[in-house]
């Protein structure tokens, strides 16, 4: 079922108890295997959109068993969902598919220099194109997440005391954990900035 189709099926039967607990249960699930970031550009965006319904890729939601398939459940921004769409790869090319963030590891497919993403696999050349994870505005919002942390990596090496220099080793590492926004990109940039650090 797609999404039109998932919105519409709420939208003519509001009262339909079990359609909306399968959501909510799902909506709570996903949010926290997600960390409430977007599966596929890592921003958040709940503060914008939380509870639309529209922002839920609901294909595994199948109206014949009346089940929830997790496993092709996640949760997309407004602009990513949008991008991805009804993308489908040519039958039988498995290099075409775009990368699920619910099963796939995505530094065997995708690479960041700075704030811009680059392709390890033709897997993460396609999924670049079609959610255009290198738009204008996701690249500028990750500059600034990379600036920010430069900023406290500076702080933690100018830092002399070596009990707050380790504590702010710890907030800069905590910086790139998988709930933080854009830890992709962060976390890549983080070895370096360490690293350079020695
Ligand atoms: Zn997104």
């Amino acid at each position: 079922m797609d999404l039109a189709k998932f919105e519409e099926r709420l939208k003519a039967d509001p009262s339909n108890t079990y359609l909306l607990s399968q959501y909510k249960v799902a909506k709570e699930a996903l949010l926290a295997e997600t960390h409430k970031k977007c599966a596929y550009c890592e921003a958040f965006f709940l503060h914008v959109y939380f509870g639309d319904v529209e922002h839920i890729l609901a294909k595994g939601f199948d109206p014949v068993s009346r089940t929830l398939d997790y496993m092709n459940l996640t949760i997309a921004c407004a602009c990513c969902n949008n991008n991805k769409s009804d993308y489908e790869a040519p039958q039988d090319d498995d290099d075409e598919r775009l990368i699920d963030p619910t099963r796939d590891d995505p530094s065997v497919h995708l690479h960041a220099l700075g704030p811009r993403l680059f392709h390890r696999t033709r897997r993460g050349e396609v999924t670049i194109e079609v959610i255009e994870l290198n738009r204008d505005d996701l690249e500028r919002r990750r500059a600034e997440a990379l600036k920010a942390l430069e900023a406290e990596r500076s702080r933690y090496v100018a830092e002399r005391n070596p009990s707050i220099k380790s504590r702010l080793k710890r907030e800069l590492q905590r910086k790139a954990n998988p709930d933080q926004e854009f830890s992709f990109v962060k976390s890549i940039a983080m070895e370096v900035l360490l690293h350079a650090e020695g």
